[in-house]
């Protein structure tokens, strides 16, 4: 018998399981299908034990650079990785049984198992078949590995999650979110950890002001980093360590090495030639502004488009095709610009929309304005270990409408979303500055740059 619904997910991560629960709430029969852990990237090995991870990170900095500079002392620190493993696992698991609770509330039927097409408009899982009106491709990304001798003795991201301890040395190979976030916190953890990019410097698509100002951080705190780094082989050595050769003939040993190059889309064991859908150059499912596939019936969102790979990115998409398939707004869908997103780094950083170099591709030099400003974080500011915030507004046009916002320093991952808000609103330089400071923080920069 095949079981028929009105919409299913394929995949139970940040989009499918979003666009369901919107979809069961207008009424539809919807269902998610998960062949691993239901949350997906983001709650099992992405965001959040990311962030907490990075939250014990930023306490191991408290303790030890700024805690005594507050009159703290606390006899004989000691970290143990295991606790923080442990609790951090139990509240992910938490998060994911918290997913039950509104699927049931929105009556949405969880099947778990891998899918694989059979045809376009029916899926198999553990043997049985079901079909559905529209069918959303929600199967996220993986990481890449590049195809050099070696490659297996490197780790991804989801292995570091699943470490029980910690490794005394690990060299980071990436330039992306993953790279800088994986370095600092382990950096800060107490694990000797140097970066490797292949190019000059890593996160080439941020404000190069910004990104100057997180390497002369790593700088002053230890974080080693290396630009024009490819890694040709890697070895197993006889004592255990892993040794990288560049193609330049340097080296480098770890006892780990993490691969952080990017991901690519997570199409295994989908069928999904049966189906005829197109993929884009880079193998990522094509769908146009309405997350339509070239099939009728057959959608697609989240990682698997690679269109800004975020969770809130995947969820606001999936959110939207729902209320357009089942609520009737038939021009619902997922506006790419201005999508605001941090770094969780050391310290972290912020961006709104354009970078200078884009602006002036876009507007012409005549046409932008810069504000910068540039100040020590008062949190770091009573001792030696003094922490630079930096921040970056552009401005286009006459009427300096804002642009782009950049921010790096402490508590910037807190202070992005409200002028996000305003960059969508239209908001310009003149209304920035008609609003009265918060004092004193570092978010009050940005309404009075001079
Ligand atoms: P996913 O969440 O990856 O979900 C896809 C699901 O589909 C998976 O559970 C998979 O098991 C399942 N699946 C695949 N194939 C099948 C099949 N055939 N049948 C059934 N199920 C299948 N984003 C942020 O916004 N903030 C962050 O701080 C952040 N940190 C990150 C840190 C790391 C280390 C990583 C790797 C990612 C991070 N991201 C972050 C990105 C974020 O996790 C993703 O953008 C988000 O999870 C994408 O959601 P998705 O629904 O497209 O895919
Ligand atoms: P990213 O896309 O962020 O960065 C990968 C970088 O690695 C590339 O930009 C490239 O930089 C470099 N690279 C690519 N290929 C190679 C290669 N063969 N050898 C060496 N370097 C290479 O990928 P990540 O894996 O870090 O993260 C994936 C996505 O997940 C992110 O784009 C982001 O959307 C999301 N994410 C979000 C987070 C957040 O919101 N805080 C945290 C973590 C992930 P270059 O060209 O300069 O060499």
């Amino acid at each position: 018998m095949v079981k028929k619904f009105d919409i299913i997910a394929i995949g139970g991560g940040s989009g499918g399981i979003a666009t369901m629960n919107r979809a069961g709430e207008h009424g539809a029969k919807a269902a998610v299908i998960e062949g691993k852990l239901l949350g997906g990237t983001c709650v099992n090995v992405g965001c959040v034990p990311k962030k907490i991870m990075w939250h014990g990170a930023q306490m191991a900095e408290a303790l030890h650079y700024y805690g005594p500079e507050y009159g703290f002392q606390a006899e004989k620190v000691s970290f143990d990785f295991a606790t923080l493993k442990e609790n951090r696992d139990a509240y992910i698991e938490r998060s994911r049984n918290s997913y039950q609770g509104s699927f049931q509330r929105n009556h949405v039927d969880f099947i778990e198992g891998y899918a694989k097409f059979v045809d376009a408009h029916t899926v198999e899982v553990n043997g049985e078949h079901i079909t559905a009106d529209h069918i959303v491709i929600a199967t996220g990304a993986k990481p890449m590995i590049p195809d050099i001798p070696g490659k297996e003795l490197g780790v991804v991201s989801d292995d570091v999650f699943a470490w029980d301890e910690l490794p005394t040395s690990i060299a980071i190979l990436g330039a992306g979110y993953i790279a800088i976030e994986m370095a600092g916190v382990l950096h800060s953890l107490g694990v000797q950890t140097k970066l490797f990019y292949r190019k000059d410097r890593p996160l080439r698509s941020f404000e190069p002001y910004i990104i100057q100002a997180l390497l002369e951080e790593m700088d002053r705190t230890g974080l080693e980093h290396e630009g024009h780094k490819v890694p040709k082989r890697l070895d197993k050595l006889d004592n255990g360590l892993i040794q990288i050769t560049f193609e330049d003939g340097s080296s480098h040993t770890a006892e780990q090495v993490l691969w952080a190059i990017g991901r690519q889309p997570n199409l295994n064991g989908l069928n999904l030639e049966v189906t005829g859908v197109q993929l884009t150059k880079d193998g990522f499912i094509a769908v146009d502004d309405f997350q339509e596939t070239n099939v009728p019936g057959i959608y697609a969102l989240g990682d698997v488009t690679g269109k800004i790979e975020l969770t809130p990115v995947a969820i606001k998409t999936g959110r939207l095709l729902s209320e357009r398939l089942f609520n009737g707004k038939k021009e619902s869908k997922m506006d790419f610009n201005l999508v605001p997103t941090v770094i969780f780094s050391h310290p972290a950083i912020g961006a709104v929309g354009l970078t200078e170099p884009q602006a002036l591709e876009q507007y012409g030099t005549e046409n932008i304005k810069v504000y910068t400003s540039a100040f020590t974080s008062m949190y770091t500011a009573l001792g030696s270990h003094r922490q630079m915030s930096k921040f970056k507004l552009i401005t286009a046009g006459p009427e300096e409408k804002v642009v782009g916002l950049h921010g790096i320093g402490f508590g910037v991952d807190e202070m992005i979303q409200g002028f996000a808000v305003a960059m969508k609103m239209g908001a310009t330089k003149e209304d920035f500055d008609s609003v009265v400071a918060i004092h004193p923080t570092g978010s009050e920069e940005f309404v009075t740059m001079r």
